[in-house]
């Protein structure tokens, strides 16, 4: 793997291909929204997400920088017009920025609408700004708990005083954040109105999101798994909970709390499977297309990447895979499914 900087100017066009038809799958759902996973690294490890113990993939297997954004390059080719950067922990990558402002510039050209990432926070402080002066605007950041020690214990590295620095450096630079926090069963299962209160009062939407059994982890994911029907429930004795039609591409589905004035938004791929509308696809820093995050089915896309510098084999693979991207996922949690659904951790896909 090579973490050179790309340099901003250089050459990174692609060639027009015949196969440059938009994505659209089996399904008739088009395809425009990537999300891409720049590393399977991070600088914590979330119990739910992540083994304390984790074997990363071989440096040699993942992408460079610049294979990156030629990957990134074609998907947009073919009608991608939301690109999230995530991992792993995105901003941990060595270089990482170089990649973020090259890719600002389909920005400025208006073909991608949006360049976002997903981060834990810990480089906010130091990144913020550049992130801004790269064009993105909007990032999520997750925020599982306002305790300091249960936040230690979940993220069991992490500190949680730099990344609420971090979010505020990203509030000041100018980007608007969207507070992440999977919902965790007797862990700050009673911290979610404050934390939406604390949310709110700063101005960020906050998404709660469902545990999903991906990877092998050190816990039992049925002691960790909350159901979002029961938290809204809950929320619904204290608060007048609107739903809205906001979408910002992703499977959330959003209320607007009347008493914060803030939205809240549900990702329930558990209690309310929202496949039927699904828009995105995943690759892994190795270049692995994953059509489903609940399913293992993939393809390869790194050999046809580097096979020729024109990117006709990548279109053709491209294709061939989003013509089997499947009807929906298969999880499931519940005592007697012991594994999980799928073998990969979501730090490999991203979330
Ligand atoms: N490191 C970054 C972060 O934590 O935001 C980006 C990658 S992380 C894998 C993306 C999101 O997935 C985070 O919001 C995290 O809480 C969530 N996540 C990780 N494992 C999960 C699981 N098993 N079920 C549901 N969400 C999970
Ligand atoms: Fe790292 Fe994000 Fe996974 Fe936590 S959820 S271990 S921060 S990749």
């Amino acid at each position: 793997m090579s973490d050179a900087p790309i340099t901003f100017g250089s050459d990174l066009s692609v060639p027009k291909a015949s196969s440059q038809a938009s994505m659209i799958d089996p399904f008739g759902r088009a395809v425009t929204y990537l999300r891409v996973s720049v590393t399977d690294r991070c600088d914590f490890r979330c119990v739910y997400c992540m083994a304390e113990d984790m074997t990363f993939l071989p440096k040699r297997e993942v992408l460079s920088l610049e294979e990156l954004d030629r990957l990134c390059t074609a998907f947009i080719e073919k009608g991608v017009r939301k690109l999230r950067l995530t991992g792993g922990e995105p901003l941990v990558r060595k270089n990482i920025m170089s990649l973020i402002r090259s890719l600002g510039r389909h920005l400025d050209s208006g073909v991608l609408d949006e360049l976002t990432i997903t981060t834990n926070g810990s480089q906010l402080g130091r990144l913020a700004g550049e992130l801004y002066d790269c064009g993105v605007r909007r990032i999520n950041v997750s925020v599982d708990t306002l305790d300091h020690d249960k936040f230690k214990a979940i993220t069991r590295w992490g500190d949680l005083a730099k990344v609420l620095g971090g979010i505020k450096a990203a509030k000041d630079a100018g980007l608007k954040v969207k507070i992440n926090a999977v919902a965790l069963k007797g862990v700050n299962e009673h911290e979610i109105v404050p934390m939406m209160e604390w949310a709110h009062g700063n101005g960020h939407d906050l998404t709660l999101i469902e545990t999903m059994p991906l990877g092998e982890i050190d816990e039992n994911r049925t002691d960790q798994y909350l159901p979002l029907s029961l938290v809204r429930g809950r929320l619904a004795e204290k608060f007048t909970l609107e739903d809205i039609p906001y979408k910002t591409g992703g499977p959330a589905r959003y209320v607007e709390v009347k008493e914060t004035g803030g939205r809240l938004g549900f990702i329930t791929p558990m209690t309310h499977n929202f496949c039927e509308s699904c828009n995105r696809v995943r690759v892994t820093c190795t270049g692995q297309l994953y059509m489903c995050l609940g399913q293992d089915d993939m393809a390869d896309l790194r050999a046809p990447l580097r096979a020729s510098e024109g990117n006709e084999l990548l279109y053709d693979a491209i294709d061939e895979a989003i013509g089997r991207k499947p009807k929906g996922h298969d999880f499931v949690i519940d005592r007697r499914t012991k594994q999980p659904a799928v073998s990969r951790h979501m730090s490999v896909t991203g979330g």
